[in-house]
């Protein structure tokens, strides 16, 4: 039999009238495996931190997804929304499961061409597309989303007076009951900017309008806010059918639908209270079919989803570096791991569980990162065991917005692991070094040496 870990004895207040340690258990065990691969060992091999993962998680995640849309809706496809993870590793599973790449930058959409997503299944969003980018897309016939007239216009001039033609849809904002309201991407519904817009298009031979976008927000939590957006896409769907007689082939609904993390300041869990795929794709199928299209002339349905599709997938793990108590009483526990990489912690309450056995005593705790930076708050107010040095946890839901969105900052990033579905773990992106860091710098050959 393995020795008990030590734990400090400590001293708890029990409010009246609220559940406490008698009262309640600890509401979660350890996590010492992750698709049966165990936690402590991905560590002593890929070190900590470490984002792992779960390529069952994603495939599973997808195919619910599908599910819910397919059997609701005759004609859908998903695009998988690059920035929320670009690993190409995570695109091509997505790619492999049948998901378009959705793109809002070159860069990303280069990474789709390189990951071998052919031209006219790439969807080219976003406020910034440069004449070059413009012309690539159209060369390789990619669906372009139009964001604003400028680029209405730059578009339409350059490919005046040519042969070339552009697959186009506009991107579309709307009031829909959910504040405050996304009005600063596409054309406004209400004041008449959109229609204006699809006038436009539709009055030049070199555009063709194929498509109506919106992405009304991120991590809704009303269906009923879709169902009102798909029906004002459909108005003009159908406005424009009457005056122009032209067939528009796909609504595209952004993406937005909330994984089951936690908002920091939401009295309840995530997982409690946000709609499921079921709910979403009732509230968006159900106002296109009952809007009155002809059946061959039923849009096509592409979903953009991101957050939703991979956070469960994503996990990262860390180790305790210290643990001290603050000048109030409460205790605070240090990672290895901190908002430079954890981005999304700045927003979520993440569930942190222990890699190892721990007892049932708890006690609220304050995780600061390792960086230098008074920010560096992990989570600040948690219910954990007592932890020791060297300890380690597992993040919960990480898999969206975390690996895009960190930075090289005091810490350089860790490496991330995937694990695939026998159960193998491979090195899906290799950790920064003092190299990575210095690749790009260059030294002015005056600054290249010093006497000290
Ligand atoms: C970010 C983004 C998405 C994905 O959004 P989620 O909230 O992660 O589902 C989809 N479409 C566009 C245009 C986006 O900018």
């Amino acid at each position: 039999m393995s020795k008990k870990t030590y734990e400090r004895p400590y001293i708890q207040q029990l409010n009246t009238g609220s559940m406490n340690k008698f009262g309640t258990r600890t509401e979660f065990g350890p996590v010492d495996h992750i698709d049966n691969v165990p936690v402590k060992g991905l560590i002593a091999e890929y070190g900590s931190p470490l984002f792992v993962i779960s390529e069952r998680t994603i495939r599973s995640t997808y195919k619910n997804a599908l599910r819910s849309f397919k059997t609701r809706y005759p004609k859908v496809q998903f695009a998988w929304s690059y920035k929320t993870n670009y690993i190409n590793a995570v695109c091509n599973v997505f790619h492999q499961e049948g998901s378009w790449a959705e793109v809002v930058s070159i860069f990303e959409y280069q990474k789709a061409i390189r990951n071998g997503v052919p031209g006219d299944k790439i969807i080219f969003n976003g406020p910034e597309k440069s004449k070059t980018d413009l012309m690539l897309a159209v060369d390789n016939n990619s669906l372009i989303h139009i964001d604003h007239f400028d680029e209405l216009y730059t578009l339409s001039e350059l490919l005046e007076g040519g042969s070339k033609k552009a697959r186009v849809a506009i991107r579309m904002n709307m009031d829909t009951g959910v504040y405050p309201m996304w009005d600063r991407f596409g054309f406004n519904y209400e004041s008449g900017q959109a229609w204006n817009a699809i006038n436009k298009i539709m009055s030049h031979d070199e555009m063709v309008l194929e498509g109506l976008h919106c992405h009304i927000g991120t991590y809704m939590l009303s269906a009923n806010a879709y169902a009102i957006a798909a029906w004002k896409l459909c108005d003009l769907i159908g406005h424009t059918k009457l005056k122009w007689n032209h067939v528009i082939k796909y609504i595209d609904m952004g993406g937005g639908f909330a994984s089951a993390n936690t908002l920091k300041g939401s009295y309840l869990q995530g997982a409690d209270i946000i709609p499921s795929f079921d709910d979403y794709a009732e509230a968006i199928t159900s106002t296109i079919l009952n809007f009155g299209f002809k059946k061959e002339d039923l849009p096509l349905l592409i979903l953009e989803t991101g957050r939703a599709m991979i956070d469960d997938a994503g996990y990262l793990l860390g180790s305790v570096i210290a643990n001290k108590t603050l000048s109030d009483g409460r205790r605070a526990t240090i990672f290895d791991f901190g908002v430079n990489i954890l981005f999304t912690a700045f927003w979520y309450n993440h569930k942190i569980s222990p890699a190892q056995y721990f007892s049932h005593h708890t006690e609220e705790t304050v995780c600061y990162g390792p960086l230098c930076m008074n920010i560096d708050v992990v989570n600040d107010n948690i219910s954990l065991p007592l932890l020791n040095q060297g300890d380690n946890v597992v993040v919960h839901r990480v898999g969206a917005y975390n690996m895009t969105q960190w930075m090289q900052f005091i810490q350089m990033r860790p490496k991330v692991v995937l694990i695939d579905m026998k159960g193998e773990v491979h090195i899906i992106r290799e950790n920064e070094t003092v190299d990575t860091i210095e690749a790009p710098e260059r030294k002015p050959e005056h600054l290249s040496t010093f006497v000290l």
